[in-house]
């Protein structure tokens, strides 16, 4: 199956890297080199930013209902693309194909969301305290041009959040893609392109993550960072971004507590988190880890739950049937034997899975461990990948402790029947989103974002584009 080699995008054109360095593309299912993808340098760097810094001039004078009608082009070219686009990202990725193919199809809805929100970004008119005739303004208006950091998890969705809320502000970006998964963010790219974006608004690059978000945030051009992946890059990233007075948003890491009480639904349970847990094998910031059950049904949901992982269909995602894909690189296979290794030694009792499938590809078993010991590492770093541990308790408040215990705060998600349990949960779990008795169910006018360690600055709703905005007061007294 063809899959194309990804150049960098800067002032409007398609181009190789100033010095010619490009990077292997690996199929995550079988190992080999699919594509390159090139790799900027300062030269390319200095380029975008120029390119950013003009690009800005022109969009930040757009009207609302001028930027709305680029960025509807846009939406209706992922959507006619969704299928092609799809069979990239399956092959960069791991994911199955159908996941892939939502994906592209969710970026459409996220972009034509902020289309419209754009025309709701109001001023306000205050009343001066002595004089009628003085206006005092409040004036919303872009912050300038981004540097976005996004990863491999979900190539297109991390991206979108940023760029559709960015781009209805009036900002300009340089979005730093992930150079496992480039090109699907590049067909994203693409449709802004042939949507008619003007040259320099939206530039792409890929290379060292670490070269390029130093160099980026020093840049007196960029006026906002902002970042998905894990906490401790976050951390380091807003950093250097208070160094030089930065505005940031940040998308972190997390450890979602899933509480099962003893008066919840315990097959809806089973089903929800099931199929949450293992969806895009665990590589999902909301993906739920923690399982806390009531010692009085835990037996009953962690049979059930193993029996969950022992009937997923895991192979490569472009084949038909497959339910779950290959981990998206190989260090990750790494990361899960450690944390297997170190939940057994501690006691943890294996459920089902619990090992890699084969020599080939990145494919490790849907795994299910009960009786977590608390100091195990998979109760206290984030897993990322298809393995949930499960724990009993005997109070919520015992739960609600444990939930909190960690310093992430992104998702959680709780069962139970009981008004008076989902009001204590609603009030006391601290997670950025919590699901009771239903699935994640993010969408572009919900909040999407964490508290805590997990960051801070909403993806989602009215909220995401404050992301972008300078609040200003100018107030003008008649002469
Ligand atoms: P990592 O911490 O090395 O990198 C995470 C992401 O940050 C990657 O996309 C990487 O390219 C980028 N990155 C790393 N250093 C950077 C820097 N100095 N400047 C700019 N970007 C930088 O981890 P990894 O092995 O790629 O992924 C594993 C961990 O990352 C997971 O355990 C998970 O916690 C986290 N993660 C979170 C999300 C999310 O959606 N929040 C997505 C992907 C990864």
């Amino acid at each position: 199956m063809a899959y194309p080699d990804t150049q960098l995008f800067i002032n409007g054109a398609w181009r190789d890297a100033a010095d010619g360095r490009t990077l292997a593309v690996r199929n995550p299912a079988t190992g080999q080199e699919i594509g390159r993808v090139a790799h900027a340098g300062r030269a390319d760097l200095d380029l975008a930013l120029d390119a950013a810094a003009r690009g800005f001039e022109v969009w930040r004078d757009y009207t609302p209902a001028q930027r709305s009608v680029i960025l509807r082009k846009a939406a209706a070219l992922m959507r006619e693309r969704a299928d092609a686009i799809a069979a990239v990202m399956t092959q960069e990725q791991g994911k199955p194909r159908i996941e892939a193919r939502s994906e592209a199809m969710a970026a459409a809805d996220i972009i034509e969301w902020f289309a419209e929100e754009g025309f709701r970004v109001y001023g306000r008119l205050v009343p001066h305290r002595s004089d009628i005739t003085v206006r005092q303004m409040v004036i919303k208006d872009p912050v300038g041009p981004v540097a976005a950091f996004t990863p491999w998890n979900f190539p297109i969705n991390q991206v979108v959040r940023k760029i559709g809320a960015g781009l209805a502000a009036g900002c300009s970006m340089i979005v730093k893609a992930p150079e496992e998964t480039p090109a699907s963010p590049a067909a994203l790219i693409r449709a802004f392109e042939e949507a008619g974006l003007p040259e320099g608004v939206l530039n792409l690059v890929y290379g060292d993550p670490a070269e390029i978000s130093e160099y980026l945030i020093a840049s007196p051009v960029i006026r906002k960072i902002t970042f998905t992946g894990s906490t401790p890059v976050g951390k380091l990233l807003a950093g250097q971004a208070g160094r030089h007075m930065k505005r940031v948003s940040m998308e972190l890491g997390g450890h979602a507590p899933v509480i099962v009480c003893e008066d919840a639904d315990v097959d809806l349970a089973v089903r929800t988190a099931g199929r949450a847990k293992f969806r895009n094998a665990g590589q999902v910031c909301i993906s739920p880890t923690r399982f806390l059950v009531h010692n009085s049904v835990k037996e009953q949901f962690a049979e059930a739950m193993a029996e969950v992982a022992r009937g997923i269909v895991v192979g490569d995602g472009l084949d038909e049937g497959t339910q779950m894909g290959p981990l998206a690189n190989e260090r990750r296979l790494a990361a899960m034997a450690e944390f297997q290794q170190d939940a057994v030694a501690r006691g943890a009792r294996v459920l089902a899975g619990g090992a890699r499938i084969g020599e080939t590809g990145n494919f490790w078993q849907p795994t299910v461990l009960s009786d977590v010991p608390l100091d195990a590492r998979l109760f206290n770093d984030e897993p990322f990948g298809p393995v949930a541990g499960i724990r009993g308790f005997d109070r919520l408040e015992e739960a609600i402790a444990e939930a909190n215990r960690l310093s992430f705060g992104l998702a959680g998600y709780a069962f139970t029947r009981s008004l008076v349990h989902a009001d204590l949960l609603t009030r006391r779990v601290e997670v950025g989103m919590l699901w009771v008795n239903m699935p994640a169910a993010s969408s572009a006018e919900l909040p999407f974002g964490g508290i805590k360690d997990s960051g801070y600055g909403t993806e989602g709703g009215p909220e995401a584009l404050d992301n972008y905005l300078n609040t200003r007061a100018v107030a003008v007294a008649n002469v």
